[in-house]
C-alpha cells in the first residue's frame, strides 16, 4: 500500500470535516483533489509567469511561453507521444473527442452508408458526438452490447466489425462500473477491418500507466482534472500522420499561418488545432500533476487502489440486497445498488456521514438502461485514499441500508 499518512498531507482539502465527520472523498471518478505541488504551480505561474504565450516579443511573454510547451513535452513523455506535436490542449475529454468527430465529419472520411462503434460502457461524451456526427454525415451508430458482469461482448464486437465501420470509439476504463477493456486488442481487431480507434483515456489516466505507441491506437483523450490537476484543460492525443491529413476545426489566432481576406494558410501541427488562447495556466499544472503521479509511480497507485476496491467489494458483499456492478478486475470505480432502496437515498445518508459517493446514472444512460437501474452508488478511490476509508465507507452503507429498511 501507498504511504497515504504523508500523501494525505499533500491535499489540503481533505483535512476537513464534513457534518462533523472526517471527509472521506470518494468521488474520485467525477473530478480528484489537487496536490499542493498542483496549487504551487498554478500560484507561480500567476505571480511570476502570466502572459499570452507564442506571440509576444517581451521576456515574460517568452518564459510563458517555454513553460507551456515544456508543459506539452511532459505530457508527450507520460504517453510515450512519438512528438509533442502529437499533443493538442483541449479543455478536456468531451472537447478532444468532439474535435475528433468534428473534424472527420469535415473531413468527408465518414459518410453515408459508415458506421461508427461505440460500446454499451461509453460516458455520454463518447456517445453524442458520434450521434452529432451520424446526423451530419449519414452514418449509423453501432453499439457492442455488455454481457452481464460488464465486460463487453467480444463476440458480438468480432461480429459489428464485419460492417462498414470507420471509428471504434472505445472507453478504457468505465466509469460506472471500473471495468477495464482490453483496449490492445480491440485496437487491432479494429484496425485490421480498417477502422480507426479513439481511446476515451478520462479514467485510465489516473489509474494506468499509459504509453499511446504501444497501444497502437489514432487518438486518445483525457481530461486534466481526473489526474490531479483543474479543471478546463484536457489532452487530445492523435496520430501525427492522421492529424496532418485532417482539416482544422475551430478556426482563430494561432491555428493560423497567414490570412488574407481571400485565403487562409493553416499552422503545423499542434497549433492548427488550438485556435485562440489556450488554457496556459492549465497546461503548467496539468504537467505538475503528472510529475506528482510519477514521483509516486502509476503501477504503485494502480496497486493500492486495486487493494482498495477489493477490499471494498468484499466488505460491501455481506449487505443483504446488494448487487455489485462490473467484473472482479475493476479500476477505479465500484457501483453497487440495494434492492427496494434508492440511489439517491443511500448517497444521501452517506454524505451526512461524510462520505462522498456519486449516485444517478454517472452520464451513463445507456448502460444504466441495460442493467434495467435509473442508477447506482458509486464509490471512486484515488492513491489518498485508505483501508480506514474503506471501512468507514462500507459501516456507513451498512448503517444506511439499516435506517431506510
Ligand atoms: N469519459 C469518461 C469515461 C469519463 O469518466 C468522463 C468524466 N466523467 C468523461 C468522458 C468526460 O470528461 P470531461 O467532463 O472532463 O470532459
Amino acid at each position: 500500500m501507498l504511504p497515504t499518512e504523508s500523501l494525505l498531507a499533500d491535499f489540503p482539502i481533505l483535512d476537513q470535516s464534513i457534518h462533523g465527520r472526517r471527509l472521506v472523498y470518494l468521488d474520485n471518478a467525477a473530478t480528484t483533489q489537487k496536490p499542493r505541488t498542483v496549487l504551487q504551480a498554478s500560484r507561480h505561474y500567476y505571480e511570476t509567469l502570466n502572459a499570452n504565450i507564442h506571440r509576444g516579443t517581451h521576456q515574460l511573454a517568452r518564459m510563458a511561453t517555454e513553460a507551456f510547451e515544456n508543459s506539452r513535452q511532459t505530457v508527450a513523455a507520460h504517453l510515450n507521444a512519438a512528438s509533442a506535436d502529437e499533443v493538442i490542449f483541449t479543455s478536456g475529454t468531451t472537447g478532444g473527442i468532439n474535435l475528433v468527430a468534428n473534424i472527420l465529419a469535415l473531413s468527408g472520411r465518414i459518410g453515408s452508408g459508415d458506421e461508427v462503434l461505440v460500446s454499451t460502457l461509453e460516458h455520454h461524451s463518447n456517445i453524442v458526438p458520434w450521434q452529432m456526427l451520424c446526423q451530419r454525415t449519414g452514418a449509423t451508430l453501432k453499439v457492442i452490447p455488455c454481457l452481464d458482469d460488464g465486460t463487453l461482448d467480444q463476440d458480438a464486437f468480432h461480429t459489428l466489425l464485419g460492417g462498414r465501420v470507420k471509428i471504434l470509439a472505445l472507453t478504457w476504463i468505465s466509469n460506472a462500473f471500473g471495468t477495464v477493456n482490453p483496449v490492445v486488442e480491440m485496437t487491432q481487431a479494429a484496425h485490421a477491418a480498417g477502422a480507426l480507434v479513439l481511446i476515451d483515456a478520462a479514467q485510465a489516466i489516473a489509474h494506468l500507466p499509459i504509453d499511446v505507441r504501444g497501444l497502437g491506437a489514432d487518438f486518445l483523450a483525457f481530461s486534466g482534472h481526473k489526474v490531479y490537476a483543474p479543471t478546463g484543460i484536457g489532452v487530445l492525443w492523435g496520430r501525427a500522420s492522421l492529424l496532418n491529413d485532417l482539416p482544422p476545426w475551430q478556426g482563430g489566432g494561432e491555428m493560423i499561418r497567414e490570412v488574407t481576406f481571400d485565403h487562409t494558410t493553416y499552422n503545423d501541427l499542434p497549433f492548427k488545432y488550438e485556435a485562440g488562447t489556450p488554457n496556459i495556466e492549465g497546461a503548467i499544472t496539468l504537467a505538475a500533476a503528472l510529475d506528482y503521479v510519477n514521483g509516486i509511480g502509476i503501477d504503485a497507485i494502480h496497486a493500492h487502489e486495486n487493494e482498495l476496491i477489493r477490499s471494498a467489494a468484499v466488505a460491501l458483499a455481506g449487505i443483504a440486497g446488494i448487487r455489485l456492478f462490473g467484473p472482479a478486475g475493476r479500476a477505479g470505480s465500484l457501483s453497487y445498488a440495494i434492492e427496494g432502496l434508492h440511489h439517491y437515498d443511500i448517497g444521501t445518508m452517506l454524505d451526512h456521514m461524510g462520505v462522498a459517493v456519486r449516485t444517478g446514472h454517472h452520464c451513463c444512460q445507456p448502460l444504466m438502461a441495460r442493467f434495467g437501474m435509473t442508477g447506482t452508488v458509486r464509490a471512486s478511490f484515488a492513491l489518498y485514499n485508505t483501508l480506514q476509508d474503506v471501512e468507514t465507507f462500507a459501516t456507513a452503507t451498512q448503517k444506511a441500508v439499516a435506517m431506510l429498511r
